[in-house]
């Protein structure tokens, strides 16, 4: 018998939004764990950080879906928890303005709305990449975070999920800064492990039920993938994403730097597979014959006995999606690309889409490089132009423009992602 100690990943199925349906099966799944009061006490003061890049429907799939939050708030709720907060600190716009358009603004099942917009220095001695954060002063009153993210593409790190996340932990326009700082993938990735290291929430939730493929995170295109899934280890979490759209873990900063750093695992062999909300099909007992949701159930309840371990393929064959949107390939040597002259102009940066822009500045004004690597450079009346000398390609333009006018793309002809 294996003593590998495992992350246990639970995946529950779940094929829209209904808020009912929601909570049942998310307090299903939980259960899978221990249930929520396993992660918190009634008497914690408690911070629920939901994905709030910026004011969006919630049906476009920017943010955690309003119908998540509600489900996690309720449980809380139900578990006796009386000093519950929720917010983000988004990079564009206010927690507020994301909140009123996802329509929980006002107290909801007794928690608050915090604005996350007060900034508190935490030193960090045991940072390996980090020693310091200008975190949000909720972060640091609280005694227990339960992380809330979104299953997304995302231009710098190919997939933002539970690692990725905890970057709106540092406060507003902060978070610039930390993109010159940690001006790569693998570096930035390593600063985000710290924040985990430093802050550790206690319990990750990704809404998966509606993803982002594609110009993600801000741009993509919504695609159902009918999944929560929930664990205490935000890198396992990450990897059964991957292993749901077909994607190398191990290609994944977040995932490779987040393992060594020691926040979690992305080995196959570390992570057991629970898949929550299964409906029998004909041959009752028989798994092999089991139907998923999709086929047959309208109920909101779920029987928790139908919860069972699933292999990595298995898990891919019978609820993943091979079309999902996102680039594959291995990382190419980006510094050199970077800096060397003609390379420069084959190496993955962001273009703007001139049809798309209506100049609003917004990417400009985002960018942190000192003395902008896009700019107005001919005039106001035509879309900002790229210095790819200076730029790092931190892609906080694309992730910031309103109009999905940027995408990262490849090469003088600019290509897309594979
Ligand atoms: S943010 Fe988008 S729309 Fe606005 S100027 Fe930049 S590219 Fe154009
Ligand atoms: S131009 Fe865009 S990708 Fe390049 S440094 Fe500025 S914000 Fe980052």
């Amino acid at each position: 018998m294996s003593d590998i100690e495992k992350s246990r990943v639970v995946v529950i199925l779940c094929d829209d939004y209904d808020e009912e349906k929601v909570y049942e099966r998310l307090k299903c799944g939980l259960d899978e764990l221990g249930g929520i009061g396993l992660f918190v006490k009634p008497e914690e003061k408690v911070l629920v950080k939901l994905n709030l890049l910026s004011a969006a429907q919630p049906e476009r799939a920017v943010t955690t879906h309003p119908s998540v939050a509600k489900a996690v708030l309720r449980l809380l709720n139900e578990e006796g928890c009386a000093d519950v907060k929720y917010g983000d600190s988004p990079g564009y716009g206010t927690c507020e303005s994301a909140l009123r358009m996802l329509g929980i603004d006002e107290e909801c099942f007794g928690a608050r709305m915090t604005p996350m917009s007060e900034a508190e220095h935490v030193d960090f001695s045991e940072g390996m990449t980090c020693k310091e954060f200008d975190f949000c002063k909720e972060i640091v009153e609280s005694d227990a975070i339960i992380n809330v993210c979104k299953m997304k593409t995302h231009a710098l790190e190919r997939i933002t999920g539970a690692v990725k996340n905890v970057y709106g932990f540092i406060c507003g326009y902060r978070k610039a800064a930390g993109h010159v700082k940690f001006p790569n993938d693998t570096v930035f990735a390593r600063m985000l492990a710290d924040i985990h290291r430093c802050t550790k929430p206690r319990l990750h939730i990704m809404d998966g039920i509606m993803a982002m493929e594609g110009n993600g995170p801000g741009s993509g295109t919504p695609t159902p993938m009918n999944v929560l899934i929930v664990s205490d280890d935000p890198v396992a979490v990450d990897t059964v994403f991957c292993y749901l759209v077909n994607l190398d873990p191990e290609i994944i900063p977040t995932n490779s730097q987040g393992m060594r750093m020691g926040i979690g695992t992305d080995r196959e062999e570390e992570i057991e597979i629970v898949v929550c909300g299964e409906v029998p099909g004909n041959n009752e007992g028989d798994p092999t014959n089991e139907k998923t949701f999709d086929d047959t159930c309208d109920d909101v309840n779920v029987d928790t006995s139908r919860s069972r371990t699933v292999s990595k393929n298995e898990l891919f064959e019978k609820f993943g999606n091979p079309n999902f949107d996102v680039p594959r390939g291995k990382p190419r040597g980006t510094f050199l690309m970077r800096y060397s002259g003609f390379m420069t102009k084959l190496a993955r940066r962001p273009m703007i889409d001139k049809n798309k822009c209506v100049k609003c500045g917004i990417c400009v004004n985002h960018c942190p490089v000192p003395g902008k690597a896009v700019d107005f450079k001919n005039g106001k009346d035509n879309p900002p132009v790229y210095d790819y000398k200076k730029c790092i390609r931190c892609y906080c333009c694309q992730e910031m423009c309103p109009k999905h006018a940027i995408s990262a793309r490849h090469g003088l002809f600019g290509r897309k992602d594979k």
